[in-house]
C-alpha cells in the first residue's frame, strides 16, 4: 500500500522539554522513564531488521488481571487433584520478576549480582538475616543451576505467588502426595502449563480481551514509522496463530492508517517459534501457514518469501533476509527466552522489555532527596569508622610503649568512646533509610534491578545480554528510528568523586 509521510498522524509525544524548531518539533529528551537505556553501544541505522516477541512485547496485558485468571486456572486445576487451595487468593504483591525459586528449600530468594541471595522467604514469611545466613551463607545461586528457577517474565507471577502459598500448605502437612518443594514447585508448573496447553486460558483472554489487553496506539505506530524508516520487521512469537492472529488484531488494526492491518507491518511473522530452542542449534522444521484458519505447507528448504509461518529457526531467517546476527535487533521481555539466547548464540543484537521500570524510576525518582541524604550518612559513616580505627591502632602502639602517659591513654579511650556513640546516632538515622530504599517498588522485595547498594541478579542479566533496555516498545517512538544509543560512561569503585574527598 502506497503512503507518503503526510498520511501519518502522529500522536502527542510526552516531551517534558519545551525546546522545539520552528515548526514547532519537539526536541527534547523524553522523560525519564520512556526512555531507552543502553548497555552496549547501539547505532538503529546499523540495524536492518528488527524482530519483536508479542506477549507482553507488542501487547502489553494487564498483569493483575491476566495473572489473577492464569492463577484461578491453576487453582482450579490444583483443586481437582485435591489439594486444598480453594480459600487462597491471589495476591500479585507477594513476587516480583527477577527473584529465584529455590526448589530444595522451598524459598524465594533475590540475590545480588554476584548470586549471593540478599533477601528469602519462606512461604509468605521474609527470613532473617542470622535465619538466611545459616541457609545461603556459602551458597551462590544461578539459574544454571537445576535447584533454582528464575522467574523472568511477568508470566511468571501467577507461578510465583501459588507457589509461596501452597508452600505453607506443604509444612503444614496438608499435601500429603507432595514429596519436597521441587515436586511442589513441578506440580504448581504442570498446573500452569496444562492451563495455557489446553487453551481455556487463552480463550478466556480472546472472549473478553477488553479486560486483559492494555491498549497502547503508539505501539503500532512506533512499528509503521520503523518500516517508513526502511527496517524490515518480523514477529516471532511462542503463540499459536489463532491467537497471534486475534491479538495482533485487536491491539493493532484499529490504530493503524486505513485499508493496513498488522501483517501489513512484517516481512516474516514466526507463530508458534518454540524459544528460545529458536534460537539454538537445532534445525527445527518450518511450515507455512497458507489459509486463515491456520492450514500449514511444509517448507523443506527455509523461508520461501516474507509471509506467516510456524515453528523454525534464527538461521532461516537471517538466511532469508541475508543478514547477519549483528544487523538484526530482536526485542522481547523474557530475559532468557528473548534476549539470553537470541544473545548468547545467534549474536542478534538485543532489547529487553522491562514494563516494572517506568514505576520504579517515578519511584526512584520521589526518593532521590532521600537517597542522597542516606548516602550522605554512608558517607558521614565511613569517615567516622576511619577515624576509630585509627585511634584504636594508635591505641596499641601507645599500650605497647612502655612510657605511654594514663591521662593520655583515657583520653585517647574517651574519643573512641564518643566516635562510637555517633556511629551509634547515625546508625538509627541510616536504617529507616536504607528500609525505604529496600521497599521501592515493591514492599517486599524492592526494586527489581537493585538490592540495597548493589545490582541484582536480574540486573546483571540485563547487562550482560540486553544491549538496550526501556519499559515498552513504544519508547522507541520517542528515540526515533535514528537513534544512536550510546553505553554511559560506567562507573567503577575506585573513580574519584564527591565521595573520595
Ligand atoms: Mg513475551
Amino acid at each position: 500500500m502506497a503512503m507518503t509521510d503526510s498520511d501519518i498522524e502522529l500522536p502527542a509525544l510526552p516531551i517534558d522539554d519545551p525546546v522545539a524548531d520552528g515548526d514547532g518539533v519537539p526536541l527534547g529528551l523524553p522523560p525519564i522513564e520512556r526512555r531507552v537505556f543502553c548497555n552496549r553501544t547501539l547505532n538503529l541505522r546499523k540495524v536492518r531488521a528488527i524482530g519483536y516477541d508479542m506477549d507482553y512485547t507488542l501487547v502489553h496485558y494487564n498483569v493483575e488481571a491476566w495473572e489473577r485468571a492464569a492463577y484461578e486456572h491453576m487453582q482450579r486445576k490444583l483443586s481437582a487433584r485435591g489439594w486444598p487451595v480453594d480459600h487462597l487468593s491471589f495476591d500479585p504483591t507477594v513476587v516480583i520478576r527477577g527473584l529465584m525459586v529455590d526448589r530444595d528449600l522451598g524459598n524465594l530468594i533475590k540475590a545480588n549480582r554476584f548470586g549471593y541471595v540478599k533477601h528469602a522467604s519462606h512461604g509468605l514469611r521474609r527470613l532473617t538475616t542470622s535465619e538466611k545466613n545459616k541457609l545461603y551463607a556459602r551458597t551462590v545461586v544461578s539459574p544454571a543451576d537445576d535447584r533454582f528457577r528464575l522467574l523472568d517474565t511477568l508470566f511468571s507471577i501467577s507461578e510465583g505467588v501459588m507457589f509461596a502459598q501452597t508452600t505453607e500448605l506443604l509444612d503444614a502437612r496438608l499435601l500429603p502426595e507432595v514429596m519436597g518443594f521441587a515436586d511442589l514447585y513441578d506440580g504448581v508448573r504442570r498446573a500452569l502449563d496444562r492451563a495455557h496447553i489446553e487453551g481455556e486460558l487463552k480463550a478466556e483472554i480472546m472472549a473478553r480481551p477488553e479486560r486483559y489487553v492494555e491498549l497502547d496506539p503508539a505501539v503500532p505506530q512506533t512499528l509503521f514509522e520503523q518500516k517508513l524508516a526502511g527496517h524490515a520487521l518480523l514477529l516471532i512469537t511462542n503463540s499459536d496463530f489463532a491467537y497471534t492472529e486475534f491479538m495482533m488484531a485487536y491491539a493493532f488494526d484499529r490504530f493503524l492508517p486505513d485499508g493496513m492491518t498488522w501483517r501489513d507491518l512484517f516481512r516474516i511473522v514466526i507463530v508458534s517459534a518454540r524459544k528460545p530452542d529458536f534460537f539454538g542449534t537445532d534445525r527445527l522444521p518450518i511450515f507455512e501457514v497458507v489459509t486463515g484458519d491456520g492450514l500449514l505447507r511444509r517448507c523443506p528448504s527455509g523461508i520461501p518469501a516474507d509471509g506467516v509461518y510456524l515453528g523454525g529457526h534464527a538461521a532461516m531467517v537471517e538466511r532469508h533476509l541475508g543478514l547477519d546476527g549483528s544487523e538484526i535487533l530482536f526485542v522481547g521481555d523474557h530475559m532468557y527466552g528473548d534476549v539470553t539466547v537470541s544473545k548468547a548464540i545467534r549474536r542478534w543484537r538485543t532489547a529487553l522489555i522491562l514494563r516494572e521500570l517506568e514505576d520504579e524510576i517515578l519511584a526512584l525518582t520521589r526518593f532521590r532527596p532521600t537517597q542522597r541524604l542516606l548516602m550522605d550518612r554512608v558517607a558521614d559513616k565511613e569517615r567516622l569508622e576511619h577515624q576509630i580505627s585509627r585511634l584504636r591502632l594508635d591505641l596499641h602502639r601507645d599500650r605497647a610503649a612502655a612510657n605511654a602517659s594514663p591521662l593520655h591513654l583515657a583520653a585517647a579511650e574517651a574519643r573512641v568512646k564518643a566516635l562510637r556513640d555517633a556511629i551509634l546516632a547515625l546508625d538509627a538515622e541510616i536504617d529507616p533509610l536504607a528500609r525505604a530504599a529496600e521497599q521501592l517498588g515493591n514492599a517486599r522485595w524492592g526494586p527489581t534491578l537493585r538490592t540495597g547498594a548493589d545490582k541484582s541478579y536480574l540486573a546483571r542479566q540485563l547487562e550482560r545480554h540486553a544491549d538496550i533496555y526501556t519499559a515498552r516498545v513504544s519508547n522507541f517512538q520517542l528515540a526515533t528510528p535514528f537513534a544512536y544509543f550510546r553505553a554511559p560512561y560506567g562507573s567503577l569503585p575506585h573513580d574519584p568523586g564527591p565521595a573520595m574527598s
